[in-house]
């Protein structure tokens, strides 16, 4: 394809450990948000290139099932090293196609090397139970087995963090994969299946399709996988998993989120409004653990609004690869669409908008808008009720700690939740209490490291296991042996003998 007599360059499919292109296929675009650009192009892959990649992870994932768990670990820290090495590389492509700035990328590529230190130790995971004697001369024990090929589907929000936390765990297991990523971001997984490869992984244990809604479908349907991981939105979440249950396989589909800040009368102010703008408008609030409420509780509401008004204020919004930018671009004008509507319905749905980030767009031809700050809002209001999934932080006062949990508990969404306050009591009754699969105390944005599991609650996960440490489960299938073994007659054997000759 070319752009203004510029030939551009096309993302290729990675199956079968080498990079694979058609020609005519459709393509699309992949713009650089900061500038409006294209970049490069990508194909968009249907049925045959799913059918080919499936049948590439197929043929490699016995022998891949068979291979000593510690050798595949070895494989696993041979990668991780690389993604250390390759750091800001993988860092520049994410900022370029993404949009963030360089240190929230940088951060991304943390979390997925610490995603692969999980992986490595799938020895101490898969080991299983053991009870002896449970019947006369009967023992039952278990273990865990991979399950063949599973396939995942990720969002455009985090090219690198998203994939490896699924792939690096279903391969840590013994499985083939088959990832599609997000048409809009899809140059960063290629690059981490050459890595993946450098590190000695074998051909066809990892494989990407890109594309869209064709190659989704397809992948759901193929009887050859046996297990989808899909992160996106709410609406395809839901019915990937509807789709994908009915079709047999396991699946997990973590959807998206309206996470609640609440902040007591005893909280340091100070403190939650900088954790506050942190974490409404890092990444431009494409965040699936953004923070889209900050609940004030009792009297502290004009003081906590004026702390944090002055800190958006500041907010520098920027190309993610300049110096000083604190955030990005979103990721489409679509989006910027999307937050303008929304603050245009907040002030007639009853919102104060304090600081308004429409009249920072500034940068002609990217995709920027500035922080935006809206106080009073109700919890009827289309602003509290979509995820607007962009840098509007939203203000619901609330007199106690018991209302600032019924509203928490109302959101049908469940990902995430926090609780500013100077006292245990609180932090331990809203712990307790709240309605999410990730809470904080004193803590914004409480991803747990990935030595636990993650995923929401309500309508933010489909399935009962999230990714990280419960990715175990999810990618193997348990087998249950009970076995007896009648003892043989010894006979009389009065000396020493050589090791091995009984
Ligand atoms: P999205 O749902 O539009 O797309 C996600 C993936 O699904 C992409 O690969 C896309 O190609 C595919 N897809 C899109 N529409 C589809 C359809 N109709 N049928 C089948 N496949 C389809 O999400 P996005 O805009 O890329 O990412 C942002 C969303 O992801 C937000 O809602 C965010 O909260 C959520 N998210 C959630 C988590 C989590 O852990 N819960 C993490 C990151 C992002």
């Amino acid at each position: 394809m070319t752009t203004n007599g510029v030939h551009l360059e096309t993302v290729p499919h990675w199956i079968g450990g080498a990079s694979v292109g058609y020609t005519g296929a459709t393509k699309s675009e992949i713009v650089d948000p900061a500038t409006g650009h294209t970049l490069r192009t990508v194909e968009l892959g249907g049925a045959d290139v799913v059918d080919e990649a499936v049948a590439s992870a197929r043929s490699a994932a016995e022998a891949w099932a068979s291979t000593p768990t510690p050798v595949r670990a070895t494989i696993l820290l041979a990668f991780r090293a690389l993604l250390l090495e390759h750091t800001e590389e993988l860092t520049s492509i994410i900022t370029a196609e993404q949009g963030k700035t360089l240190a929230d990328a940088r951060g991304e590529v943390a979390r997925s090397v610490e995603a692969v230190e999980v992986a490595t130790s799938a020895v101490q995971q898969l080991k299983g139970e053991f009870a002896e004697q449970v019947s006369r001369g009967v023992d039952t024990y278990s273990f865990r087995q991979p399950l063949g090929v599973c396939a995942g589907i990720t969002p455009f929000n985090f090219p690198v963090m998203v994939p490896v936390s699924m792939f690096a765990a279903a391969i840590a297991c013994g499985n083939a994969f088959v990832l599609k990523p997000s048409e809009k971001v899809p140059s960063a997984s290629v690059r981490l299946a050459q890595l993946f490869a450098e590190a000695g992984l074998p051909n066809g244990v990892f494989n990407i399709v890109h594309g869209g809604v064709d190659a989704v479908n397809a992948l759901i349907s193929h009887p050859d996988v046996s297990a989808i991981s899909f992160v996106g939105s709410t609406p395809v979440a839901r019915e990937i998993y509807r789709r994908s249950a009915e079709a047999g396989k396991k699946v997990q589909a973590l959807g998206g989120a309206n996470n609640h800040l609440v902040v007591m009368p005893d909280a340091d102010l100070d403190a939650a409004a900088d954790a506050l703008v942190s974490a409404a408008y890092g990444a431009a609030g494409q965040r699936c653990m953004a923070v889209t409420v900050a609940v004030a509780v009792g009297d502290i509401a004009d003081q906590l609004v004026a702390k944090t008004a002055r800190r958006a204020e500041d907010f520098r919004t920027g190309p993610g690869n300049a110096d000083g930018s604190d955030m990005g671009p979103l990721i489409s004008e679509t989006a910027i669409e999307r937050v303008r509507g929304a603050l245009d319905a907040a002030a007639d749905q009853g919102g104060t908008v304090v600081v308004d980030g429409r009249k920072n767009s500034t940068e002609a031809a990217g995709h920027f808008i500035g922080p935006s700050l809206v106080d009073h809002v109700r919890t009827d209001s289309d602003l509290y009720k979509d995820e607007i999934f962009g840098p509007v932080l939203s203000v619901v006062r609330v007199d106690d700690l018991e209302e600032a949990l019924r509203v928490v508990n109302a959101s049908p969404y469940g990902n995430g939740a926090s609780i500013f306050t100077a006292s245990g009591v609180a932090g331990r009754r809203f712990a307790h209490n709240v309605r999410a699969g990730s809470v904080g105390i004193n803590v914004p944005i409480p991803v747990p490291i990935s030595w636990f599991g993650f995923g929401g609650w309500g309508d933010s996960r489909f399935g009962d296991e999230g990714l990280n440490y419960d990715a175990y489960r999810f990618y193997t299938k348990a087998k249950v042996i009970t076995q007896r073994w009648t003892e043989p007659r010894q006979g009389v054997a009065p000396n020493f003998v050589a090791a091995g000759s009984q």
